[in-house]
């Protein structure tokens, strides 16, 4: 293949061409989760964007380094280095051990991960299983002159580190600017500067997360883990570091600032920010009311939602966009995905039904050629999708006698359909049926109201009224009206 792959530097605002530091190796970092709560759909969009990126990197036979970090420590609930721990927020507000809270949510991630056929990352470490490699690198930052200690707690100096480098060149912001919008410091503050951030911070009375360190017990600040476990796993100098675009300040900038002050290196070559998932033009937020899990958008049970949609619906909904675009979510869009991941679906299996002829009126080198380079233009799943169906158009003529294939050709077509549909897009052919689960269930319900009916006919009322109660204890509520029975599920 002639074309490179080029992706989008959200660091230099260009397009560039991809170019790994120890190729075939590649490394990649990509901020987890925090785990005080559930997975929102606006989460899975940023994980499902990363998962190409991974998928088209093993594709194109890197051997690729995958790091997803889960923070379970260090994630305060006010920006500014102060508030509670989100975790030991919720360990307190449940009564529960914070590792509880933690092991909790992150098997309720896993799981929606899992759903969604999003991959595991190579490594996924914790925060809290990295403790002597954050205090070590507080040192070194401290050593370098860039941070100071107050009281137990260290901060990072970020007018100091200005004076050598550009803090804010990654989410294009000047220093001046950030300081005239940040808070002024009320004299209670232990920060020279407001623009400061903590690295390392004292556990105050009731904090209950803390580990003794050369500066007494406390726990590390949140941007911290990301710059050691990188470090760590991936070294001084990598190539990929991805994110949702609400991390690109503070927490990526801070990021670079801790790498650079510690290792004289900024981290990654290449950052890459994935796009908000919007409901209705406005950010998918709890605090908005919009913001539903992945549950309730399989079931259906959500007062946005029509109806329920399979998980490689909302996959094929998601990849009709690209990564760095907002995608707003719409029942019609989701309904219109519906129907073209089905097409999709639809030519794969057609096609294990092809007939090999003696030549082939179809070019299959020129469509595997155009889906590689969709995916080498910064990973543009929408187009690679559009070739696809190209691909689907073909399969439906061949079949209809119109188009003809070698039995050469048609193996080379079958590996670049699964090729691109299933390694790359990440797509599972889903089994007859399990997409339509809540269609069977309704039609047992359907089944037990008609023998309900029947018994009553024939004035058997026991038989009735026991299947009416036994619905009852599964939760499914019967009403009898004038027009027949219908039924709620509880
Ligand atoms: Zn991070």
């Amino acid at each position: 293949m002639s074309s490179q792959l080029k992706l989008y530097n959200t660091l230099t605002r260009e397009k560039e061409i991809f170019q790994p530091l120890n190729p075939p190796h590649v490394g990649l970092y990509v901020c987890g989760p925090t785990v005080y709560s559930d997975v929102h759909l606006g989460n899975v969009r940023s994980f499902l964007s990363f998962d190409i990126v991974f998928r088209y990197l093993t594709y194109l036979d890197y051997k690729v380094r995958y790091v997803r970090n889960i923070t379970d420590v260090g994630h305060l609930v006010d920006d500014a280095d102060e508030g509670e721990d989100k975790i030991a927020k919720k360990a307190r507000l449940e009564a529960l051990e914070p590792m509880e809270v933690v092991q909790k949510y992150t098997n309720g991630f896993h799981d929606v991960m899992r759903i969604f056929n999003i991959l595991p990352p190579s490594i996924e470490p914790t925060a809290t299983g990295h403790i002597i490699e954050q205090i070590e690198m507080v040192k070194k930052i401290i050593d370098n002159g860039l941070a100071y200690e107050v009281d137990g707690s260290v901060y990072f100096d970020v007018r100091k580190y200005a004076e050598k480098h550009n803090y804010g060149s990654l989410s294009g912001r000047n220093i001046d600017d950030l300081r005239s919008n940040t808070r002024t410091l009320d004299g209670q503050d232990q920060k020279r500067d407001p623009l400061d951030f903590a690295i390392w911070k004292k556990a105050e009375g009731g904090h209950i997360m803390h580990w003794p360190s050369p500066w007494g017990q406390g726990f590390p600040g949140w941007h911290l883990e990301c710059s050691a476990m990188s470090t760590k796993y991936l070294g001084k100098e990598f190539d990929i570091h991805g994110g949702g675009m609400d991390l690109k300040f503070p927490h990526h900038e801070c990021e670079i600032a801790q790498n650079q002050g510690a290792n004289e290196k900024g981290g990654p070559r290449y950052w890459m920010h994935g796009n908000m998932l919007t409901v209705e033009g406005r950010k998918m937020a709890k605090s908005e009311g919009n913001g539903f899990t992945p549950e309730e958008l399989i079931t259906g049970n959500h007062k946005l939602l029509e109806q329920g949609y399979s998980p490689m619906t909302v996959r094929f909904f998601m990849l009709q966009c690209h990564y760095a675009s907002t995608l707003d979510f719409s029942n019609d869009a989701l309904r219109a995905a519906e129907k073209g991941y089905k097409r999709l679906s639809d030519g794969i299996k057609t096609l294990e039904s092809l007939q090999p002829a003696e030549t082939s009126s179809v070019d299959v080198d020129a469509l595997k050629k155009s889906c590689v380079e969709s995916m080498n233009d910064d990973f543009n799943t929408p187009i690679l999708i559009s070739k696809l169906f190209d691909g689907v158009k073909m399969i439906n003529l061949i079949k209809a006698g119109t188009e003809k294939i070698s039995a050469d050709d048609l193996e080379k077509l079958k590996r670049t359909m699964h090729d691109f549909t299933f390694d790359v897009l990440g797509f599972k052919m889903e089994e007859e049926g399990s997409s339509e689960g809540g269609n069977l269930t309704e039609s047992l319900i359907e089944l037990a109201i008609n023998l309900r009916k029947g018994a009553k006919l024939s004035k058997d009322f026991s038989t009735a009224d026991q299947i009416r109660n036994e619905l009852s204890a599964m939760g499914i509520v019967l009403k009898d009206s004038p027009e027949g029975t219908s039924f709620e599920i509880g």
